[in-house]
């Protein structure tokens, strides 16, 4: 008889994104042209001199545990770009290195919270909140948000969803699945809600530098005084540096959440890479530019798919204002027969899609937000432009 599962782990549901990619090279590997729209990962190259940077630090001999909470220096390092981007002042011991932000957002909630709590999280939301949620057995509160509003939280959602166990606010800006960014007004609005019910405020700003056209990123500690008593900022390398695969993220907490994370980690997984900590190091102090070139890429891929999405009949998608993800709206092709099959919702589409066309997409199911599919653009154009013609036959 095969071993029982823990109860806990009976609830978990694998991540959509990453079934959706593996489905996806399977088709390729199988010999099918797959256009992969699946995947949130920078199709680039990491810069060459974060790469340099971690042979210099092999052969400096960094290849041994460091502190289990990361190296002094790449918290400093942290600390220092805080200071200079946001004016915001944090010890470095009040930052965690992490196996990438995800790992990163995993140590948060076991260290803030207990069964019962209750963790508001507007969807459409980012595939592993509500699973990382449920595994610390706490309740994850999903409020619906509104395409017509850029799919924001408002105040009133926000107080209509607290209840005497709310204990936490999830906010994802930009944002992965919608592209849509919260203003400096709409957070500041927000965070007086937080104050008054007396939340803590997990922000999740890893795709803070792809910000695109005249939107302004406002960093969420930012928008009223004493917030960073109540925040806990998540950030990494992955996105900015097209570093997925180092897996370097972090948490900044108030110091006691800080010290429980870092005691968790020191039990549970010890220090991340050491040679990619000194790779994110040279990362964050090395020259930018690399950062502005891929944006210029990225902005032209948006401006695109922006484009095409608002050219085939029945397709639309809120405006994009960070991030690399396109989120469609399909559900007027929802009911319909194509290519002789009924479909009926997102995961349907998005099985349909990939199987006729080739085109991996996301299914909005995943995200909590049935009706939808996500596109990432982080993929090139000619990849793009295929994809794009691909869905625009698939509809018609
Ligand atoms: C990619 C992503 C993460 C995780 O990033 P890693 O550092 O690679 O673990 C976290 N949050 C959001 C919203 C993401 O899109």
């Amino acid at each position: 008889m095969p071993a029982k599962i823990s109860k806990i782990l009976q609830t978990l549901e694998p991540s959509a994104t990453l079934a959706m990619a593996a489905k996806a090279k399977e088709l390729k590997a199988a010999g099918r042209t797959v256009y992969d729209l699946s995947v949130g990962e920078p199709d680039f190259n990491t810069p060459e001199h974060i790469c340099q940077a971690a042979v210099a630090a092999m052969k400096a001999g960094h290849t041994k545990y460091t502190v289990a909470s990361g190296i002094p220096e790449l918290k400093k390092a942290v600390v220092e770009q805080y200071q200079a981007v946001h004016g915001l002042e944090y010890a470095p011991t009040q930052v965690v290195i992490a196996n990438g932000a995800k790992h990163a957002l995993h140590n948060v909630f076991t260290a803030i919270l207990d069964p019962g709590d209750e963790v508001v999280i507007p969807a459409p939301y980012w595939v592993s909140y509500a699973e990382l949620v449920k595994l610390t057995g706490a309740t994850p509160v999903i409020v619906e948000t509104q395409q017509e509003n850029d799919f924001k939280l408002t105040p009133a959602m926000l107080r209509a969803a607290c209840t005497p166990r709310t204990k936490v606010l999830l906010l994802c800006s930009p944002s992965n699945p919608t592209g849509g960014m919260y203003s400096r007004e709409e957070l500041g609005a927000l965070a007086d809600v937080a104050i008054e019910k007396d939340l803590l405020v997990v922000a999740d700003e890893i795709y803070e530098r792809l910000v695109y056209g005249n939107h302004i990123f406002a960093s969420f500690a930012t928008v009223r005084p004493g917030l960073p008593e109540r925040t806990i900022l998540i950030n990494g390398v992955s996105k900015t540096y097209a570093m997925t695969g180092w897996r370097i993220g972090w948490s900044i907490s108030p110091a006691n959440i800080a010290k429980a994370i870092a005691d968790l980690q020191s039990q549970e997984t010890s220090n991340p890479c050491s040679i990619s900590q000194y790779a994110s190091l040279a990362a964050l102090q090395g020259p930018q530019d690399c950062v502005e070139k891929m944006l210029v890429e990225f902005a032209k891929r948006r401006e695109f798919v922006s484009r095409r999405i608002a050219e085939i009949p029945g397709l639309s998608c809120a405006e994009i204002a960070g991030a690399f993800y396109a989120f469609v709206n399909i559900k007027q092709h929802l009911g319909r027969k194509l290519g002789g099959v009924r479909i009926d919702d997102s995961t349907q589409w998005c099985l349909e899609l990939l199987d006729k066309k080739g085109v991996a997409a996301v299914m909005g199911a995943a995200f909590g937000a049935e009706g939808y599919a996500r596109l990432s653009f982080a993929t090139g154009m000619a990849n793009l432009e295929a994809a794009l013609g691909a869905i625009e036959d698939f509809v018609k």
